[in-house]
């Protein structure tokens, strides 16, 4: 198995997408960062050309070529809107690849550390045990974490035998990807997401050998992820199943790229959605909370999965309304807030500032992604909101055990 093709076929795998551009200009405004800086060189058309340039050999390896390469999002926002369906995602990751493995781009120790990690979920989840603990006792105060309560020492697989032991569900039967920061992290999402789909009558299980998704190396240009793709197959092809559900729109596409359409990679949120899930009664004074809904980029635009939640929404009992640039990019892309913070904040600031003047009390802030999660969290923290707000993954506002 090859972890990345050789160098001239990296050429040949970059030519499509770069010679597919007809320069038309309709991506433009739907790229953030040719919003916030309104330079040709920072939109899609304009990375588009630098790379051509270069892979055509009228342009020198290049420092701004670097630069604007590390400046794009990865929101794939650019796709959908493009005549030509230059498949503009699979052009930054090749671009990616060969910038880190020729040293043009040298992501920091916080994430090659997170990349060792990532590769061993089991590892990643004993070394992140005092992260859970704090969050668990609301003691954890980070920009970016946050507030839950994931459990401490069982695993989401065992999680899901014993409930379905438990509940003896009947209907479709369904695989969870874990993954590596969500279960390690975030691991209250996973009990969630199986609490909500047994109670609906589905058989959830989580298949042994699964590894992380690959999204985080690909946002980062690492190599490597074939490996993960491979285990991937492995795990998720030894197992019979109506379908693979995830709970995180990034990982969602990552496995979906990895697995093919069959069986149908599917957001749990739109899964659920399909079925018509169970509806949670409210107290009227619960019901005074307002939800503002965001939609994750890699599900809109990576998953095509376009439509709003509506039926999982009304489930909630709560009541809600799009956020009003729910379809824009936040700023998270997956590692881009860690690496280009001050243009996440910028273009998250110009979506959340609604948050302000939003009514409702409280008000709370649902995607379905925790990526995103942790972007939207950090505004509270750097003060671009000032309204206080609460973010959550919709699937804990369908979940029978939350309050
Ligand atoms: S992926 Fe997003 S940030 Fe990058 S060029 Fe496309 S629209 Fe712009
Ligand atoms: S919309 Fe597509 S074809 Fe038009 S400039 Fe953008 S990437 Fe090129």
């Amino acid at each position: 198995m090859t972890e990345s093709p050789p160098h001239d076929a990296q050429h040949d795998a970059q030519r499509d997408p770069l010679t597919a551009c007809v320069h038309c200009g309709f991506c433009l405004d739907a790229c953030p960062t040719y919003r916030l800086t309104g330079d040709e060189n920072n939109s899609p058309r304009g990375r588009l050309r630098l790379w051509r340039e270069e892979a055509e050999g009228r342009l020198p390896a290049d420092p701004w070529t670097d630069f604007y390469t590390q400046e794009c999002v990865g929101c794939l926002a650019c796709e959908p809107v493009c005549p030509a369906n230059v498949p503009y995602g699979l052009a930054l990751e090749t671009v990616r690849r060969q910038h880190v493995a020729q040293g043009r781009d040298r992501p920091d120790w916080r994430l090659r550390l997170a990349d060792r990690f990532a590769r061993h979920p089991g590892r990643f989840g004993a070394a992140m045990l005092p992260i859970r603990l704090l969050r668990r006792l609301g003691w954890l105060r980070h920009r970016n974490l946050f507030p839950g309560r994931p459990a401490l020492f069982e695993s989401t697989a065992r999680y899901a035998q014993r409930l379905m032991q438990t509940h003896r569900p009947s209907g479709p039967r369904v695989a969870l990807l874990t993954g590596c920061l969500m279960d390690a992290v975030f691991r209250e999402i996973h009990f969630a997401t199986i609490r909500v789909l047994v109670e609906n009558d589905v058989r959830v299980f989580v298949p042994a050998g699964q590894t992380c998704c690959g999204a985080f190396q690909e946002h980062a240009g690492f190599d490597g992820v074939e490996s993960l793709r491979e285990r991937n197959r492995t795990a998720f092809a030894a197992e019979d199943c109506d379908a693979i559900v995830t709970n995180s729109a990034g990982c969602g596409l990552a496995l979906a790229k990895t697995l093919g359409p069959h069986p149908p990679v599917r957001d749990v949120i739109d899964f659920l959605n399909e079925l018509g899930p169970i509806k949670r009664q409210r107290t009227a004074t619960a019901a005074q909370t307002r939800l503002y809904v965001d939609l994750p980029c890699h599900l809109i635009h990576g998953q095509r999965v376009e439509r709003v939640p509506e039926r999982a929404l009304d489930a909630t009992g709560y009541q809600w309304e799009p956020a009003p640039l729910a379809r824009e990019c936040c700023g998270s892309g997956g590692v881009y807030h860690l690496r280009k913070p001050d243009n996440a904040r910028e273009i998250l600031a110009r979506k959340a500032a609604f948050l302000n003047e939003a009514a409702g009390d409280p008000v709370c802030l649902v995607t379905t992604n925790h990526v995103c999660m942790m972007q939207w969290h950090s505004a509270a923290s750097d003060g671009s909101v000032r309204k206080p707000f609460r973010v959550q993954h919709l699937i804990q506002l369908l979940d029978p055990a939350a309050e």
